[in-house]
């Protein structure tokens, strides 16, 4: 590492060098987005290696994702050179805790070759616990469960740390004991799930001290990005760790904080300074990222939030282009305005990759992900699988090519017990046995099975009425609408039930997602072609590498940056999520709004926020009022443009009798009465900033009224 320090200290400011010069003793860097935290960790990392004060395998640097352990590799490559590939703990909480349990695992009851279960198993594993308890699993839910002892986990607490009270949330006080036997088989299982990864670490430590100070001695120098998303069992791991050397390095910002809903606890920032006395706090106030405009913008946005610590920003870029504001008449609308100025840049020269769509909810990437396909832009989706390829569409899927076609072998595989219906593994092996020696498809196989006594009566009566039902949807499907066919399908087998049951998160995600792609058919003259335009998107954009537009969650961008942003949904009820404000109430709210604030800046020089007047919510169609977020930017900073005139949305009527009925109503007017104020006061807002400068809310006198949409029928 001959390198000469000076070189990658040159390129940091004053604020950011002392953060990465101050090596011995715990270091906070609280600072806002893009005021260069991780860059100041990769330096770091540079710094201590360069001045020769640890190896890289003596650098513990904890990452939030994976993507951004490798970067961060590469970042510090790039300073330094190859010397950085020598470092073996850099990567996220998981990847570090297994790597340290894989060494000791004997010392925590597993062997080291353990398996670490996948939600799935997970679940099976939760079921059969709540069997084997005799507690009624359709009250209480193995999924509601897992969720409970998640965020135990999540809050380092093991089964007898359970506090009294709260061992009751789940089957009348039998939620510790639970917790207990599930812990138990997983031990019997040689397997771990992924809040064991920190918790079996904390409690390796807790029992073995002598481990616990061979890590202490290992790691010299400690270092966390994202530090305002840690829980208290990551908090508790990190604190352990640093404890004798104190050389640990946290850089975050509350104002990016939106993992609360899974645990994250920005007050681990408060008790940094306490667990960690004298502690060299740093603080950073210039955005390198954005220009002038995004980041008054975003500034003005998080300003609402009455509990953050507060802090300054500044840029000394210029003002750079507004953000944008348009209205679309409905999601449709919004995805063809989307693509359209996609395929501007695109003609600009802009490269893709430079160009990200973030979604509050992820159902909204359908029409996204669709329009691209149509337009032929190459896209990838970050954090997530592609909308027709998450778990719950290619079940919903199955289903349709099974009433589609008798003969879809791997369609009739994959939900023949989807939901459980006694068709174990043992009846499918006889299914295809059956068939092979046959020679006819599972299908007929089961149609054939059924009239022998070959198999035990329980599978034959279910096979029986799984199908029956096939060949009446097959039936319904040559006169009913496909989309129709589908809701019918999904509902009569019970699938979606499957989900309703599962009173979680994750479960209103996936219905969510099931209801847009029922919606989704509504566009296609029958099943047929549908069924080839998902494959045609699901063959899309294979091949790695090219230049293309990123496509994610608001959740899973943190960190990123583009030069230009998308920010399709702003509407009441989606963004903020209706979910977060009913469970959370104004700690919600203010973690939308932070979710917000990371959107806008994301953007290096282009911001574009859009909201439609009418979207589908929970499957029917609603006008919608634009989100309180869009109220809250400063006018000044944020130009509305017209929404296009052109709305080709008449053939959807037929299919939509909510959406064609709130067509006149008020909402629609108040989303109309919006379109002609904003672009009558296009002019007003750019007079008034210059002489009142930023500060009234962009839609004055409230054209948009929100608490008046209780009385107002097309909202039911
Ligand atoms: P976030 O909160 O979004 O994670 P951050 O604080 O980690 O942001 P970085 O991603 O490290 O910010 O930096 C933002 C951008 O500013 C990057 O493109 C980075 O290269 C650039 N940058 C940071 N510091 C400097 C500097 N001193 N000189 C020039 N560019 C800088
Ligand atoms: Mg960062």
């Amino acid at each position: 590492a001959s390198v000469s320090v000076q070189g990658y200290l040159t390129d940091l400011n004053e604020e950011q060098r002392r953060a990465v010069e101050t090596l011995d003793g715990p270091v906070l860097v609280l600072a806002g987005a893009g005021t260069g935290k991780t860059r100041v960790l990769t330096t770091r990392i540079a710094h201590v290696i360069a001045s020769g004060k640890a190896r890289p395998f003596e650098i513990l640097s904890v990452t939030f994702t994976n993507k951004a352990a490798r970067e961060m590799k590469e970042r510090v490559a790039g300073l330094i050179g190859p010397v950085a590939e020598g470092m073996q703990w850099l990567g996220t909480f998981h990847a570090i805790g297994t790597k340290i349990l894989r060494r000791h695992a004997e010392l925590v009851g597993l062997r080291s070759d353990f398996t670490i279960l996948g939600v799935d198993d997970q679940l099976r594993l939760m079921k059969q616990v709540i069997e084997a308890e005799r507690i009624d699993e359709k009250r209480w839910p193995a999924r509601q469960l897992a969720s409970i002892i998640d965020s135990w986990k999540n809050r380092g607490l093991t089964p007898a740390q359970v506090p009294p009270g709260e061992a009751g949330i789940f089957a009348q006080g039998k939620g510790a004991k639970l917790y207990e036997a599930y812990q138990e088989r997983l031990k019997t299982l040689n397997a771990a799930d992924f809040g064991d990864l920190l918790l079996e670490c904390l409690r390796l430590w807790r029992e073995n001290p002598d481990v616990l100070a061979q890590y202490q001695e290992r790691f010299r120098y400690i270092l966390v990005d994202e530090y305002q998303d840690t829980n208290v069992a990551q908090y508790l791991w990190l604190r352990l760790l640093a404890q004798t050397r104190k050389n640990i390095c946290c850089v975050g910002d509350d104002d990016q904080s939106i993992y609360g809903w899974r645990g994250a606890e920005v007050d681990n920032i408060l008790r940094f300074e306490h667990d960690f006395p004298g502690a060299t706090v740093v603080r950073l106030e210039r955005n390198y990222r954005s220009t002038g405009y995004i980041l008054s913008a975003a500034s003005h946005l998080i300003a609402q939030n009455q509990s953050r610590l507060g802090k300054t920003l500044r840029t000394e870029e210029e003002d750079g282009e507004k953000v944008t504001l348009t209205g679309a008449w409905d999601s449709e609308e919004e995805a063809r305005l989307i693509g359209e100025e996609i395929e501007v840049l695109q003609n600009r020269k802009h490269a893709l990759s430079e160009i990200a769509v973030l979604v509050r909810v992820s159902a909204q990437m359908r029409e996204i992900e669709d329009r691209l396909v149509t337009l032929g832009v190459p896209y990838r989706v970050i954090g997530g699988p592609r909308f027709y390829e998450r778990a719950e569409i290619r079940d919903a899927l199955a289903y349709l090519r099974c009433t589609n076609s008798f003969y879809d072998d791997l369609a009739f595989e994959r939900i023949v017990n989807v939901p459980k219906r006694g068709l174990g593994d043992a009846t499918i092996q006889m299914l295809h046995n059956y068939a092979r020696s046959t020679g006819v498809p599972l299908m007929e196989a089961a149609r054939q099975m059924i009239e022998t006594d070959e198999l035990r009566p329980k599978p034959r009566q279910s096979l029986r009425d799984l199908l029956t039902s096939f060949s009446r949807w097959a039936k319904m499907a040559e006169t009913m609408p496909q989309s129709e066919v589908a809701q019918t399908v999904l509902e009569e087998s019970g699938y979606t039930e499957m989900w309703q049951k599962e009173r979680t998160a994750d479960a209103a995600g996936r219905l969510e997602n099931l209801k847009e792609f029922v919606r989704s058919m509504e566009e296609f003259p029958d099943m047929q072609s549908f069924l080839e335009h998902v494959s045609l998107v699901m063959e899309a954009n294979e091949g790695e590498g090219e230049d293309r537009v990123s496509l994610m969650t608001l959740h899973a961008a943190k960190g990123l940056e583009f030069d230009t942003v998308f920010l399709p949904g702003w509407e009441e009820g989606l963004f903020p999520n209706q979910r977060a404000l009913d469970e959370s109430g104004r700690a919600g709210l203010e973690e939308e709004r932070r979710l917000a604030h990371v959107g806008l800046t994301r953007a290096k020089r282009r911001a574009k926020i859009y909201f439609a007047s009418n979207r589908r919510i929970h499957g029917l169609w609603n006008s919608t009022v634009p989100s309180r977020f869009i109220d809250e930017l400063p006018e000044g900073s944020v130009e509305v443009l017209d929404a296009p005139a052109h709305y080709s949305h008449q053939s959807r009527f037929d299919n939509a009798p909510a959406f064609s009925s709130s067509y006149g109503t008020p909402g629609w007017q108040r989303a109309q009465a919006y379109n002609n104020k904003k672009s009558d006061n296009h002019q007003s807002y750019r007079s008034q900033n210059s002489s009142t400068g930023r500060g009234a809310p962009i839609i004055e006198g409230k054209v948009i009224a929100r608490s008046d949409n209780s009385g107002d029928a097309s909202f039911a």
